[in-house]
């Protein structure tokens, strides 16, 4: 089964799409995607922009808004450079098109809701995803069965599936499995400048439980193997380890895992669909110990023990990263359910940052910034 979103978004950014040559203004298209909202790659000289477009929503920050979408605009390789007057000429111009054609989106009637998980075979026309500087993204699903409640991606994705008509299922409650991946990483990979891979960004978790029945975050592994590139991975799943053998063929291979708490009655409170945090530990210290470069993401910082979480942590990681709850309202239920609002006030993330800081930083762990430890396979992989 193909996906009627990619053709209904193609339509839609028809103009934008035809810039894959580079047009009058410098300006290049790296890529596109259409299932975790819809996302763009432009590109000029060596500034890229990534465009990202949410459901609009009036109570998110966003740099424009359009009838039907929140554009969240940013330089992908780093956060916290402002965009140059030739990148919000261009994002301007974006918005209007955007005004002009969004007309053109069908309002799909969408399937009641069902309580049923609902996972999906389907066919794709692209996984190696472009993000610049030789670096890639690969999703080998779309969904995660493991569903965090408090995960960012939820609503982008739901607008993805809204175009395409399908049920308004939960977030957690679908996946969409991309069984021909691997053969399409394979053909990818024979033209593709070999780079730094993300599997995966943030619109699954490649380690979801699935993984060990449908085995196609595997498949697109054994398709880089041996060309050059060199995978991130980032998960919560301990069956990463199923891999370890494959992970160790690539000359530079990292492996990540969120661990948000030291504490599993925690995790049982926010990510209850999640690996326990021992098993995660546990697997960290595997795939360390098998000489791959091995890094951990605290993040969303949960309640914890922050000096028992460093100890646990520090033997096994070259590096981490630490970020705060996003949302707000959208997840103080979770807050509530498990008795632990303080840990929903202002001062608790940078009470807890700087605690895990001054930890790792005895500990001569470097903190990373970008969250996908872009650094450690860095080399010849590395953005400016
Ligand atoms: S494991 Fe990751 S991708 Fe899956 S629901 Fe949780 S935060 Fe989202």
């Amino acid at each position: 089964m193909r996906r009627a979103v990619d053709e209904v978004v193609a339509d839609l950014l028809a103009p934008v799409l035809r810039l894959e040559r580079p047009s009058r203004t410098g300006w290049r298209l790296v890529s596109w995607d259409a299932e975790q909202g819809i996302s763009l790659t432009l590109v000029r000289g060596d500034t890229h922009v990534l465009v990202e477009l949410e459901p609009r929503d009036e109570a998110l920050d966003c740099y424009a808004r359009t009838a039907r979408f929140n554009v969240c605009v940013r330089n992908p390789f780093d956060r916290a450079r402002p965009l140059g007057a030739a990148a919000r000429l261009a994002m301007d111009q974006l918005v209007r098109l955007l005004q002009e054609r969004e007309s053109r989106l069908p309002v799909v009637e969408r399937p009641a809701v069902s309580r049923r998980v609902a996972v999906r075979e389907i066919e794709v026309d692209r996984v190696l995803i472009p993000e610049g500087f030789g670096h890639y993204y690969i999703n080998p699903y779309v969904g995660c069965i493991i569903g965090c409640e408090f995960c960012y991606v939820g609503p982008r994705a739901d607008m993805s599936r809204a175009l395409e008509g399908l049920p308004a299922l939960p977030w957690g409650r679908y996946v969409d499995v991309k069984m021909n991946a691997g053969e399409l990483v394979r053909r990818e990979a024979q033209t593709a400048p070999p780079g730094l891979v993300r599997l995966s960004p943030i619109l699954t978790d490649p380690y979801q439980p699935l993984e060990r029945k449908y085995r196609v975050t595997r498949a697109c592994l054994e398709a880089l193997v041996g060309r050059g590139f060199s995978p991130v991975v980032l998960t919560r799943g301990a069956c990463v380890v199923d891999d370890l053998d494959l992970l160790r063929q690539f000359p530079s291979a990292a492996v990540g895992f969120s661990v948000p708490s030291d504490d599993d009655r925690v995790r049982r409170a926010f990510e209850p669909g999640a690996d326990p945090v021992e098993e995660r530990i546990e697997a960290l210290a595997r795939c360390h110990a098998a000489g791959l470069h091995a890094f951990a993401i605290v993040q969303p910082v949960l309640p914890m023990d922050p000096q028992r979480l460093v100890g646990l942590l520090a033997p096994h990681v070259e590096a981490v990263r630490i970020d705060r709850m996003y949302g707000g309202d959208r997840v103080r239920h979770l807050y509530e359910a498990a008795g632990m609002l303080e840990a929903a006030a202002d001062d608790f993330f940078p009470r807890m940052e700087r605690e895990l800081r001054a930890g790792f930083a005895a500990r001569g762990i470097p903190i990373d910034e970008m969250d996908d430890m872009r650094s450690l396979v860095a080399g010849r992989t590395a953005a400016p």
